[in-house]
C-alpha cells in the first residue's frame, strides 16, 4: 500500500501520526495511507504568497494561459491512468470517471483559450469609465487585479479532478497561486494530478501545492488577501463561516454546498413523446450518474398528478433495470457510493425521507451485483421515493441524500404551483423544467431564477444536443443561492472574480487610459 505526500514548499513531505486510509469502494481493498500531522502549513502559505503569487502576478494574462494549457496537456496525457485511479478510488464506471476528468482537463483548456483572448496584461478594466466632474478630465474606472494572497481550494470527494481543475484555473488565470485539499477519502486522483505537474515542471514554484489529507490548522494560516472557495456539506460550510481566523482577518469565503435539485415536467408534454423522453432520459442519468454522488444531481421530480402514474411505472422500471457493480466491469452502469460512511449517510437520509415519501423502488443493497464479492463493497440500488402531498412533505425539501436517490411527487401543472414547491428547497445549483410551451417555460424562468444558480429548458429542439442539467460548463455560472451556498464559480471571466480584487482608480482621463488600455474581454 501506498503512503501519499503533500506536495508543500515544493517538496513532497509525509505527515506523521495516525494515517487515514483511502479504499476501493467497491471491494473494500486499501488503496493508500496518509496522513497531514505535523506538516508546516503556516511555512506552505508563505511558499504560495512569496513564490508563486510573485511569479503569477508577473506574468501576463496570455503567459498565464500557456500555463493552463502546459496543465490540461499534461493531465489529458495521462488520461488513462487518472481514470483507473478515478474508477478504483471513487468507485466510479469509466463514464464517471470520464465527468471528471475529462472535466478537469476541459476547464483548463477552456481559461486557457480565455486567457489568451486577454492577451498581454496583468491588469483588467471592467466595464466603461465614467466621468465623473463636470468637464472630462476627472475620471473614474473600475479595474480587476489578483489578491496578493494564497487560494485554499477545498473540495468534496465527489469530484476530486474537475474540484481541482476548475477552481485553479480560476484562481492561476486571475494570478493568484493555490493550495489544493481534496477530500481525504478519494485523493488518489487529485495526489496524481499534482504529482504530475510536478514531473512535467508546467509551473512556477508555489503557483499549485497540495496538502492530501485532513485541513490540520491550515486555515488559522489565512489572511486579508486570501481566498477560501470551499466546495462541500452545508454542515461544514457553516463550521468555515464562523471559523474565527476567517472571520477575524476577513479572509473571501465562496461556498459551494447542498442542493435539493428540481426537475419539472411541463402539462404539456407526453411522457411517450421526444419532450417527455428527454425528460425521463436526464432524470435516469442525474440520479444514476456518479451513484448520484453529484451536487446537480435531481432529488426532486414534479410530475402533472395526471402524468404520475405514467412516470413512476416508466422510472421504476428503468432504476430497476440498472446494471450495479464493480464499475471496473464494462457492463455496469452505477457503482457503489465512495466510502461505507456515505453509504451509511444515505441509508439514514433515506430513512428520515420515508415518514414523508414511500419507497417506489430500491432502498437496500441490491440483490444482484457484477463482479462483487458477497457482502463487500458500499452499495445501494437506485431508490425512488414517491409523496402524495409535496406541499407539506417538508423533509423532502431539506435534506439531501446524497446517492442514488430522488422523489417523486406530483403538481397541478400550473408554473406557479411547480415554482411553489420547488422554492421549498431554499436555493438550489440547478433546476431543470421539460415542456414545449414557451410561455409556461417563460413562467418557471419568471418564478424561479431568483432561487436558482443555473435554469435548464428542456425542449424538443434541443433535445438531441443538451448535455444534461447535471453538467456545470466552464462559460455558465456554477453555484447557487442559499441551501446552495450562495457562492458563484466559473462563468466564464466572472468565475476569475473570487480571486480578484475590484479597485475604482480615479484621476485625470488621459492617465487612466494610458493605464488601462481599452480592448479585450472584460470590456463593455
Ligand atoms: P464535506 O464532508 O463537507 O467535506 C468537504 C471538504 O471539506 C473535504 O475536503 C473535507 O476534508 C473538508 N473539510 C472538512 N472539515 C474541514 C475543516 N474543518 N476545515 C477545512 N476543511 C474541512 O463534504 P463531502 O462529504 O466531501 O462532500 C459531499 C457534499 O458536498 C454534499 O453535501 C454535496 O452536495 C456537496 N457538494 C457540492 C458541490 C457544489 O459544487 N455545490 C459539489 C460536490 C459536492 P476531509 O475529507 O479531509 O474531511
Amino acid at each position: 500500500m501506498i503512503t501519499l505526500k503533500s506536495w508543500l514548499g515544493g517538496e513532497w513531505r509525509e505527515g506523521a501520526g495516525e494515517p487515514r486510509m483511502l479504499v476501493n469502494p467497491a471491494t473494500e481493498a486499501k488503496l493508500a495511507r496518509t496522513s497531514t500531522e505535523g506538516l508546516d502549513l503556516r511555512a506552505a502559505v508563505w511558499f504560495a504568497r512569496d513564490e508563486g503569487g510573485a511569479a503569477l502576478r508577473a506574468m501576463t494574462f496570455a503567459a498565464r494561459a500557456s500555463l493552463l494549457e502546459a496543465m490540461s496537456a499534461a493531465l489529458h496525457d495521462a488520461r488513462d491512468e487518472l481514470l483507473r485511479l478515478s474508477i478504483e478510488n471513487g468507485g466510479n464506471t469509466r463514464s464517471d470517471a470520464e465527468f471528471d476528468v475529462d472535466g478537469a482537463t476541459g476547464a483548463l483548456s477552456a481559461y486557457a483559450r480565455l486567457g489568451r483572448e486577454l492577451g498581454e496584461r496583468r491588469i483588467l478594466p471592467e466595464g466603461e469609465g465614467v466621468q465623473l466632474g463636470r468637464t472630462p478630465p476627472w475620471w473614474g474606472r473600475h479595474v480587476l487585479v489578483p489578491r496578493e494572497g494564497v487560494a485554499v481550494l477545498v473540495n468534496a470527494f465527489s469530484f476530486p479532478a474537475w474540484g481541482f481543475a476548475e477552481k485553479a484555473a480560476c484562481a492561476l488565470l486571475a494570478g493568484m497561486p493555490v493550495i489544493v485539499k481534496p477530500a481525504t477519502s478519494t485523493a488518489l486522483v487529485a495526489h496524481r494530478m499534482c504529482e504530475i505537474l510536478d514531473e512535467r515542471d508546467v509551473l512556477p514554484p508555489g503557483a499549485v501545492q497540495l496538502l492530501c489529507g485532513p485541513a490540520g490548522d491550515l486555515l488559522s494560516h489565512l489572511r486579508e488577501q486570501d481566498v477560501v472557495a470551499f466546495t462541500g456539506s452545508a454542515k461544514t460550510a457553516a463550521s468555515l463561516r464562523v471559523h474565527e481566523d476567517l472571520v477575524r482577518r476577513s479572509v473571501t469565503l465562496n461556498v459551494e454546498a447542498d442542493s435539493l435539485n428540481a426537475a419539472v415536467l411541463g402539462p404539456d408534454v407526453d411522457p411517450e413523446g421526444e419532450t417527455g423522453r428527454f425528460f425521463l432520459r436526464d432524470v435516469l442519468r442525474e440520479m444514476t450518474q456518479k451513484a448520484g454522488q453529484k451536487c446537480t444531481a435531481v432529488r426532486r421530480i414534479l410530475v402533472p398528478a395526471e402524468r404520475l402514474a405514467a412516470v413512476r411505472d416508466e422510472l421504476v422500471a428503468e432504476l430497476r433495470a440498472v446494471r450495479v457493480g464493480d464499475p471496473a466491469r464494462p457492463e455496469v452502469r452505477m457503482g457503489p457510493l465512495a466510502t461505507e460512511h456515505q453509504l451509511a449517510e444515505a441509508r439514514a437520509g433515506i430513512e428520515k425521507l420515508t415518514p414523508a415519501g414511500k419507497v417506489l423502488t430500491g432502498g437496500a443493497r441490491p440483490a444482484e451485483l457484477s463482479g462483487v464479492e458477497t457482502g463487500r463493497g458500499y452499495f445501494l440500488e437506485p431508490t425512488l421515493l414517491g409523496t402524495d402531498d409535496p406541499g407539506r412533505s417538508g423533509i423532502v425539501h431539506r435534506r439531501e441524500v446524497f446517492g442514488p436517490v430522488a422523489t417523486l411527487m406530483p403538481y397541478s401543472g400550473r408554473a406557479a404551483d411547480a415554482a411553489a414547491i420547488v422554492r421549498l428547497g431554499a436555493g438550489c445549483l440547478v433546476s431543470s423544467a421539460y415542456s414545449d410551451d414557451p410561455e409556461w417555460l417563460g413562467e418557471i424562468v419568471s418564478r424561479l431564477a431568483s432561487w436558482n444558480g443555473r435554469l435548464y429548458l428542456g425542449s424538443r429542439k434541443v433535445a438531441d444536443t443538451a448535455f444534461g442539467s447535471g453538467a456545470a460548463l466552464p462559460s455558465l455560472v456554477h453555484g447557487g443561492p442559499g441551501r446552495a451556498g450562495g457562492g458563484e464559480e466559473l462563468g466564464g471571466l466572472r468565475g476569475l472574480a473570487l480571486y480578484q480584487q475590484r479597485c475604482a482608480v480615479q484621476g485625470d482621463r488621459g492617465l487612466l487610459v494610458r493605464l488601462f488600455p481599452a480592448g479585450g474581454a472584460a470590456e463593455g
